[in-house]
């Protein structure tokens, strides 16, 4: 029996950082721009992406639909 023989991943969410609209990880600050997100009130949009290929995905898929990932929970 051949397994076959996807990635392993992760599902990302990113958000959008109001200072200069791309779509980053929610950490300390921007890794665009640098700007701090921390105090902020995130009101802007998110989204789930794939780890591996940056796809946009479902929240509910175990896989990507894009690369084929598998998604560890
Ligand atoms: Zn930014
Ligand atoms: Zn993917």
């Amino acid at each position: 029996m051949m397994e076959e023989d996807k990635e392993e991943g992760f599902i990302e969410e990113l958000i959008e950082c109001p200072f200069c609209g791309g779509f980053v990880p929610n950490e300390f600050e921007c890794s665009l721009c640098g700007y701090e997100l921390v105090e902020l009130e995130i009101d802007g949009r998110t989204k789930i992406t794939c780890s591996n290929c940056r796809a946009e995905v479902d929240e509910e898929r175990e896989e990507c639909p894009s690369c084929g990932t598998l998604f560890i929970l």
